[in-house]
């Protein structure tokens, strides 16, 4: 018989199946299998860590979305925002369902090319676009979302040198009552720098203007900002037309719905606050509809959304490497994931599943990773059962900004498997390895004698 492991005694209340004022915290329940796949055989076969993308969850999540504002708006245009996931296999189910691409960087805008992406449908977007990258999307015809005059000047400049048309629309930012304002990006509406942008635009010989674009901010609660910011872009629109006897093509509203997980400080919990797609769907297309536009001159309505339409596809399983009581008698668990792999654990509480079954009692426990850094907390609170160390969990809606804000600190960035809708894995990110991170180092020669 193998000798039970001994742990010291500690008096501490004990929470049966707690609950919520909205009923029982479902995360309590054993989540065994993702799409099909038993937790424990996917580790076994990829490793733990590991990411898990649902494909069918990134298809159904994005017809639903398409849906609510197709169902409401005659021309509407999804671009998948790379910076999000931009994992190849990911951004290749977002074009399959007729997403384009939304860029924020050279590099973003030449995986867009390279997988596959016609440069007309490839939008260019932020405050860092080289002059360079600028001279690619004009020779590709990509729509340039310009941040700032100097980049509106170099946009003159370099159209003229490759005498060749240029096609942008502005970003603006404007008050919709969300704070804080985000008036870093784009031209300001409200206080006519908007304005100066666009006649800066007609009066340039090779701009053309055929947009606006608005990015309100990220994670945005309350859809009727979202209703205030199209009513100022329509408002820009009908006034180019006025002035300049010229129809803009699309309005492009941006990212920023929320997703359904839970920011940290939150009283309520993800699901209950997220606005539905729909919700936004309204505010922004009677908006649209009611601004003024004559029918046949109602703009394409192009929408940039990132994080809703991923974040419940993605799951990260992990593995406990220990359990451990702290000074004050708290239990704490040492998980095989931390700050470095699921990033996002910086600002939500994510939902933490085991992933076997286990005991009805749970502890308030501190989830830590596995860096040796203080500042490695999966969550600072969490009601779990006691799991043993080998035990496997199920983080949820991992899917948005982990896969691309995840830092190679310490230790290597582990696989990521999409699983198919017939329930079949494939690795869609195979795991970095040492030589994979030497690879770009360079040591000079006079640095390799030493004698120890
Ligand atoms: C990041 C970003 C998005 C996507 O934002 P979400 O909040 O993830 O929906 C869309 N457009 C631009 C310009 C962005 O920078």
């Amino acid at each position: 018989m193998s000798k039970l492991k001994y742990e010291s005694p500690i008096i501490k209340q004990i929470n049966t199946g707690i609950t919520s004022k909205f009923g029982e915290l479902n995360s309590l329940k054993p989540v065994t299998h993702i799409a099909g796949n038993q937790v424990k055989d996917l580790i076994e076969q990829y490793g733990s860590p590991l990411f898990v993308i649902n494909e069918q969850t990134i298809r159904n999540t994005f017809q639903e979305a398409y849906h609510a504002f197709s169902t409401r708006y005659p021309n509407v245009q999804f671009a998948w925002s790379y910076k999000t996931n931009y994992i190849e296999a990911v951004c290749k189910v977002f074009h399959q369902e007729g997403s384009w691409a939304e860029v924020v960087s050279g590099f973003e805008y030449q995986k867009a090319l390279d997988n596959g992406v016609p440069g007309d449908k490839i939008i260019f977007n932020g405050p860092d676009k080289s002059d360079e990258d600028l001279r690619t999307a004009i020779e590709n015809n990509s729509p340039v979302h310009i941040d700032h005059f100097d980049e509106l000047y170099s946009l003159i400049s370099i159209s003229e040198e490759l005498n060749k048309r240029a096609k942008v629309a502005i970003r603006v930012n404007m008050d919709t009552a969300i704070k804080p304002l985000w008036d870093r990006f784009g031209f300001n509406y409200e206080n006519g720098q908007a304005w100066a942008a666009i006649n800066k635009i007609f009066y340039s010989k090779n701009l053309d203007l055929i947009g606006f674009h608005t990015h309100i901010g990220t994670f945005i609660l309350d859809p009727n900002a979202y209703g205030v910011a199209a009513s100022k872009l329509a408002d820009l629109a009908l006034n180019v037309k006025n002035k300049f006897k010229h129809d803009i093509q699309y309005i492009d509203m941006g990212g920023g719905f929320a997703s359904k997980n839970t920011l940290k400080g939150s009283y309520l919990s993800g699901p209950d606050l997220a606005p539905s797609f729909s919700d936004y769907a309204d505010t922004i297309t009677n908006a649209l509809l009611n601004a003024g536009f004559s029918t046949e001159d109602l703009p394409l309505l192009i929408l940039e959304t990132g994080r809703a339409l991923i974040d419940d596809a993605g799951s990260l399983l992990g593995t406990v490497l220990a359990n451990k009581r702290l000074s004050d008698g708290r239990r704490s668990m040492i998980m095989d994931f931390g700050v470095n792999t699921l990033f996002t654990s910086f600002w939500y509480n994510h939902i933490i599943s085991p992933a076997q079954e286990c005991s009805l009692y749970t502890e308030d426990t501190v989830m830590y990773g596995p860096l040796c850094m203080n500042i490695d907390v999966i969550r600072e609170s969490i009601n779990l059962p006691p799991l043993n160390k080998g035990d496997h969990v199920v983080v949820h809606r991992v899917g948005a900004y982990n896969m691309t804000q995840w830092m190679q600190f310490i230790t290597l960035r582990p696989r990521v498997v999409m699983i198919d809708p017939e329930g079949q894995p494939h690795i869609v990110r195979e795991s970095e390895s040492k030589e994979y991170v030497s690879e770009p180092e360079r040591t000079p020669d006079y640095l390799n004698d030493f004698d120890l």
